[in-house]
C-alpha cells in the first residue's frame, strides 16, 4: 500500500506538564497554526486538563488524548481512570504502554495488554507505544523486544479493533534524550512491526495501520523521519510543549 493512502497522526505527549488554564493556552494557539492540516492531530493532556482541552479544542481539528486508562471500568482501584470515565468527557484517544509508564511505574506487557482491550471496550482509539532499551539495542534485539511487545498487547485484538489501534515506535534511548533515532532506524522498526502486523493479521490490516515514530522529534529533524515509507506520524514530548514547533512537525506530516 502507497503510504499517502494512510492518514498521518502528529500526537503531542504533554506529560505531566500544563494544568487546565495552560492547555487552553497552548490549544488555542495551536488552532490557527494547524488549521490546514493533512494529517490528525491530537493532544494527550493531563487527566485534569481533559475538560479544559476539550474546551479549547471545540470546533478544531485538534483531538484530545489521555495519557492511560485503567482496565476496570470501575471499582476500588483508588487514584485510577477508566476508559468509561474518558468517553464520558469526550476522550477519543488513549495512550497506552509510554516507556515512562513501564519505566516508572512498573507497567508489564501484561498489564499494557489488559489496558488496550479496556481503551478499545470503551471505544477509544489507542496509541500504543513499543521500544527497545539502549541495551537491547547494542545486544541486537530491538526487532526481537518490540515484536514481543506488540504481540503481547494485541492478544485479542481483532482486525476490526486493529483499526482503532496506532502504533508508536518509541526507542526508549531516543525519548527526552535529544538523541533521535536517524530516519532509517526509525524506518526499519516500524517496517518490521507492519510486516509483524501482516503476520497477525493480514496484509491489508497491516498496511492500514498507522505506525508513528516517536523520540526526540522536533521542528528540524521532522521532515526526515515523516519522509520514511513505513513511518505515518510521531508521537512527540518536549517540541509539543511549544505552539510554534509542534506546528512544524504537523505541516512536515504533508
Ligand atoms: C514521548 O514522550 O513519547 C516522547 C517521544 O518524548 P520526546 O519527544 O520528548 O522525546
Amino acid at each position: 500500500m502507497n503510504k499517502n493512502l494512510r492518514i498521518p497522526v502528529i500526537a503531542g505527549n504533554w506529560k505531566m506538564n500544563n494544568g487546565p488554564a495552560a492547555s487552553a493556552v497552548l490549544i488555542e494557539k495551536l488552532k490557527p497554526l494547524t488549521a490546514n492540516a493533512q494529517c490528525k492531530i491530537v493532544c494527550a493532556v493531563p487527566f485534569t486538563s481533559i475538560p479544559a482541552a476539550l474546551n479549547a479544542a471545540q470546533g478544531s481539528n485538534i483531538a484530545v488524548a489521555a495519557q492511560n486508562v485503567h482496565w476496570e471500568e470501575s471499582g476500588a482501584y483508588t487514584g485510577e481512570i477508566s476508559a468509561q470515565m474518558l468517553k464520558e468527557l469526550g476522550v477519543e484517544y488513549v495512550v497506552v504502554g509510554h516507556s515512562e509508564r513501564r519505566q516508572f511505574f512498573g507497567e508489564t506487557d501484561v498489564t499494557v495488554q489488559k489496558r488496550v482491550r479496556a481503551a478499545l471496550n470503551g471505544g477509544l482509539t489507542v496509541i500504543l507505544c513499543v521500544g527497545e532499551l539502549l541495551g537491547e539495542r547494542k545486544s541486537g534485539i530491538t526487532s526481537q523486544i518490540v515484536r514481543t511487545q506488540t504481540e503481547i498487547a494485541l492478544a485479542g485484538v481483532t482486525a476490526q479493533e486493529l483499526q482503532r489501534v496506532i502504533i508508536a515506535y518509541e526507542p526508549v534511548w531516543a525519548i527526552g534524550t535529544g538523541e533521535t533515532a536517524t530516519p532509517e532506524q526509525a524506518n526499519e522498526v516500524c517496517a518490521i512491526l507492519r510486516e509483524q502486523l501482516a503476520v497477525l493479521y493480514d496484509k491489508e490490516a497491516a498496511d492500514a495501520t498507522v505506525i508513528q515514530y516517536g523520540g526526540s522529534m522536533n521542528d528540524q529533524n521532522a521532515v526526515e523521519l515523516l519522509a520514511q515509507p513505513d513511518v505515518d506520524g510521531g508521537l512527540i514530548g518536549g517540541a509539543s510543549l511549544v505552539a510554534e514547533k509542534f506546528a512544524v512537525i504537523v505541516k512536515a506530516a504533508g
